[in-house]
């Protein structure tokens, strides 16, 4: 049997290279336009930062979706299963409360997660995190949605919906948590096991449950959206007013809670139409008073999270051609013993300018010029016993079948004026 990655990991073979690289450009222009910089945090942290920061009730700890090991010197450690607790930790350590606010940081790497693989669900996937620190401002809120909301865009995908809702403050939160409480104990046993687990440490995440008793039971419930006190409507109402104006399409989700406890006012997802079930390509939300729970100062922040994958998936459905590997510009082909070298020779002098390729032994013309072609080069420069007396290269355009005998020392420049026609 041949060897298989890791359940729920996968390749990206270079033949997905260029999407994913098209991808990451476009991403890192749109948010540097927007005053974000990149900031690299490490791929395992403290369990601990994790735990503080998802909190007891997220899934991430009650369902055990944590990839964490104990190391060598007894610390429990844990691969990210999300970029916000890292980035707090380094702006906290950094005293990065100091440069100008609101801050804006931004990653893209891998994150991990013990979770039931299917379709779009994988245990090593990749985001895209974007958090704004410093202000609680509601524009900051319509900002970092709208941001996002282009990031998406400029990367061609259409049929996008904002789906925004808001938790409300702390009070608010306890308010309905207390309501849930008192309305579904009596009931209790009709819950699922993380139903009633839900129910016991956070009971507003039932909200995001797919089993359908639960579902039953909270369905005809009233929504945190009913129990926001009267500055977080507020801060609602300006965020929908500065969306409408900028004709992001959205749409009210009075039950959206997202997977970790601590949200406050702002939350928000992005879906996509075409991906099926799994179509949330995107979440987000404010979580003011989390860097002063982590050990920093009272700083307020809002984030945001896509997963590449999805975002891939979602653009591929939109547009399903792709875009091609670029072959290298030039494949030089040796036609006897002596030119293998010459031929590795002068390709390493073109790479300082040029993307080339070259073949290892000695081919005939016909096997040559094939091997140029698959290579995906434009042109086939071939050497041979007549080029070494002449002290000139052929080069044979691919596409046209034009050939022309170049001087040695003229085929750098040669090739260089045809680079823009690529
Ligand atoms: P979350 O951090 O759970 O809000 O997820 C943010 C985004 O990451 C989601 O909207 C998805 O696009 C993506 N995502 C989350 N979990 C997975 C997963 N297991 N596999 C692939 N993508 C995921």
């Amino acid at each position: 049997m041949k060897p298989q990655a890791v359940k729920g990991t996968h390749d990206i073979l270079p033949e997905d290279i260029p999407a994913w690289r098209q991808l990451e450009q476009s991403v890192r222009t749109t948010l540097e336009r927007a005053g974000a910089s990149e900031i690299r945090t490490p791929v395992f942290e403290y369990t601990e930062t994790f735990v503080k920061t998802a909190g007891e009730s997220s899934d991430l700890v009650v369902q055990k979706e944590m990839y964490t090991f104990t190391d060598r010197g007894e610390r429990s450690l844990t691969l990210r299963p999300e970029f916000t607790p890292g980035l707090l930790r380094a702006y906290i350590q950094h005293g990065m409360h100091v440069r100008p606010s609101p801050i804006r940081l931004y990653s893209i790497g891998p994150i991990f997660r013990a979770e039931n693989v299917q379709r779009g669900r994988y245990r090593q996937f990749h985001q895209v995190n974007l958090e704004t620190l410093g202000s609680a401002d509601a524009l900051v809120d319509a900002e970092t949605v709208a941001l996002l909301y282009d990031t998406l865009t400029v990367l061609g995908l259409d049929n996008l919906t904002v789906r925004l809702g808001s938790v409300g403050d702390p009070e608010d939160r306890a308010a309905y948590n207390r309501y849930l409480r008192d309305t579904l104990e009596p009931e209790a046993d009709r819950l699922s096991e993380t139903g009633l687990e839900r129910l016991r440490l956070n009971p507003m995440r039932l909200l995001d449950t797919k089993d359908p008793s639960d579902r039953a039971l909270i369905d005809p419930l009233k929504r945190p959206f009913d129990f926001l006190n009267s500055e977080a409507a507020a801060h609602f109402a300006r965020v929908w007013e500065l969306l409408e104006l900028w004709n992001i399409p959205h749409e009210l989700d009075t039950s959206i809670v997202r997977g970790l406890d601590y949200y406050r006012r702002t939350a928000f997802e992005i879906h996509h139409a075409g991906i099926g079930a799994q179509s949330a390509l995107c979440g987000g939300g404010r979580y003011d008073g989390l860097v002063r729970s982590l050990g920093g100062p009272d700083t307020p922040g809002i984030g945001w999270a896509f997963g590449v994958e999805r975002v891939l998936d979602a653009l591929a459905e939109d547009s399903p051609e792709r875009p091609a590997l670029p072959g290298p510009l030039a494949f030089l082909v040796p036609l006897d013993a002596e030119a293998v070298t010459e031929v590795a020779t002068t390709a390493r002098e073109l790479r300082r300018e040029l993307p080339v390729g070259h073949a290892f032994v000695s081919r005939n013309p016909g096997r040559g010029l094939r091997d140029a072609d698959r290579s995906g080069a434009r042109y086939a420069v071939l050497r041979g016993t007549n080029e070494r007396e002449n002290g000139t290269f052929q080069v044979k355009n691919l596409q046209s079948g034009e050939q022309e005998d170049v001087q040695e020392a003229a085929l750098t420049d040669y090739l260089l004026e045809r680079t823009e026609s690529r």
